[in-house]
């Protein structure tokens, strides 16, 4: 017999208990003889009392054996001498694309501007210790695009756009920890990413599926209506059956390639804000009813949002325990982001605070038309990076002192690497965002007390939430309205706004050309 069953355990117990058949039979009362097999479907923290519960739901098998199929058979077969398509960009949604079209049959050529993850990683130290941004190689750009040296949280609520178990379960067959198959809010941390995404090309090569890294693509070919390929910035061509445009949403010189070939784009709303520093133990105490240090429980994190004058306010891709890093993708830009480790032990709590904004709101600031948003999103970056000494040092001020109107005398200390000097955000910032964070960081003050201190730094600018411009696709085919056989795919076409949304979307770009191709 098969039976689903819950179990709330205290984090003490949860992370101690590993003979699982010996906790289910004391719990539901059954002798541990019967029980054949046990298998942990999900775990989930509930911190809303002050005694704090890990809820487990387990599958447990009684007088029966279970079965020992995998819930997913993954086989990608040899398909050198396929089909090809190609892929513009190697981050999530590119890579899945890829995975998907071999595993039905159909030859992946990834063309992508950056380097391989492990020559990445010197690039990324020239960030933090030279203060020198490569324009093709940096948070954003490489091998794993910016899900690479990302906090990795795989948390999505796009669950109605494919499944998100399959991408988890590929994550997990290429090196990801099973807890991610489990855990409610999944994460892998950025020390593992790497590690990964290289298991993810070998993959891909060993299926035959080709690589072409510093590959920036400058050209798209057209023929007649129909999307034939790219052309890259040293001179090379590559051609396809279909073309599927996973360039992410930092990728300013895709749309303005799209723009200059009059191929139709769309702007769009996103959000645009801070970044902000608490101590992590402050965030742990608030949400663990005064609780800190506690070795089994991780660093909590928090979700907030909020309605300020008909827009949303909100916290974004929260990173407990983690890092604030620049994503900048050009030399005089300053952008800010968060990761963290897989162990989130570092000291500090970030997040994006954001607010939502659109056409209507920076027309003042820019010209109108598709790229208005990317405009308005260069020139506060450009502002950010002059407003830190322009060497990608932040700018950065007090949480009460922003709410307050008042200029930071001092700072608290910060994870972002680079180093933050005083300036009156509030000053910076455009009039229609300052108001709408400082009515929102009241209330979120009073939804988590203590949240509104001066024991945080805000930090400008944080601007890539998601893509300012939309490459607009059929709804059925996920193809272009106008050009047959280009696929906008991910987070830079739109969407997508993370890992495994991206990841899925690369899916479904893959799904819907495969099947023109093999029609
Ligand atoms: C620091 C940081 C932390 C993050 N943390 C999380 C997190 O914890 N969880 C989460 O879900 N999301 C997180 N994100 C967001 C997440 O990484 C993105 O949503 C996701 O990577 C988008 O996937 P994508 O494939 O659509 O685009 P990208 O990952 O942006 O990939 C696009 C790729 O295209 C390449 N490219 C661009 N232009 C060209 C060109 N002209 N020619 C050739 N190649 C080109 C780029 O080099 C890049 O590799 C984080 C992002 C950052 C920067």
């Amino acid at each position: 017999m098969k039976k689903i069953i819950e179990i709330d355990l205290s984090p003490y117990e949860s992370a101690e208990n590993n003979d699982l058949k010996y906790l289910v039979s004391k719990k539901i009362h059954i002798p541990i003889n019967s029980i054949s097999g046990v298998r942990l479907l999900k775990r989930s923290i509930d911190s809303r009392k002050k005694n704090i519960i890990i809820h487990h739901t387990f599958e447990i098998y009684i007088d029966e054996n279970p079965p020992d199929k995998k819930q997913y058979d993954f086989t990608y077969g040899n398909v050198s001498d396929r089909d090809h398509v190609i892929i513009v960009g190697a981050g999530p949604s590119g890579l899945f694309a890829a995975l998907r079209l071999i595993e039905l049959g159909i030859k992946p050529v990834i063309i992508e501007r950056g380097k391989k993850i492990e020559d990445r990683k010197f690039d990324i130290a020239a960030i933090n210790r030279q203060r020198i941004i490569n324009s093709n190689s940096n948070y954003c750009f490489g091998e794993g695009g910016a899900g690479a040296y990302s906090d990795g949280k795989l948390y999505t609520r796009s669950t109605k756009r494919g499944n998100v178990n399959r991408i988890l379960h590929i994550l997990h067959e290429h090196g990801a920890a099973q807890d991610i198959l489990v855990d409610s809010h999944p994460h892998i941390g950025t020390d593992k990413l790497p590690g990964l995404i290289t298991e993810i090309r070998k993959t891909i090569l060993s299926s035959g599926g080709e690589f072409h890294f510093n590959s920036q693509v400058t050209d798209i070919i057209i023929c007649n209506g129909q999307a034939k390929g790219v052309i890259t910035k040293d001179g090379n061509k590559f051609e396809g059956k279909a073309l599927i445009l996973a360039t992410g949403h930092s990728a300013r010189d895709i749309y303005e390639i799209l723009r200059a070939k009059n191929i139709l784009i769309e702007s769009k709303q996103f959000a645009v804000g801070v970044r902000i520093e608490h101590p992590q133990q402050l965030i742990d105490s608030i949400q663990y009813h005064g609780q800190t240090g506690n070795a089994y429980l991780p660093a909590a994190n928090y979700s907030l949002t909020y309605q300020a004058g008909g827009k949303g306010v909100f916290s974004f891709c929260m990173c407990p325990g983690g890092n604030i890093v620049t994503a900048s993708t050009a030399p005089e830009e300053l952008v800010l982001n968060g990761m963290s480790n897989s162990q989130r032990n570092q000291p500090f709590a970030n997040s994006g605070m954001v607010v939502a904004v659109d056409e209507k709101d920076f027309i003042e600031y820019s010209e109108s038309g598709p790229l208005v948003g990317l405009r308005f999103r260069g020139a506060l970056e450009k502002a950010a990076f002059l407003a830190g000494g322009s060497d990608l040092t932040a700018p950065a001020q007090r949480m009460v002192d922003f709410v307050e109107k008042k200029i930071s005398g001092d700072l608290n200390k910060t994870s972002y690497f680079p180093g933050i000097i005083s300036c009156p955000l509030h000053e910076f910032l455009p009039s229609f965002i300052v108001s709408r964070l400082q009515e929102a960081f009241v209330v979120f003050g009073k939804k988590m007390k203590g949240y509104l201190t001066n024991e945080a730094n805000l930090l400008g600018v944080e601007t890539r939430t998601s893509s300012p411009v939309r490459i607009p696709r059929d709804f059925n085919t996920l193809e272009h309205p106008h050009i047959a056989g280009l696929y906008p795919c991910g987070e830079g076409a739109g969407y997508a706004g993370g890992i495994v949304s991206s990841a899925i979307d690369g899916e479904r770009c893959a799904e819907c050309s495969a099947k023109k191709i093999l029609a």
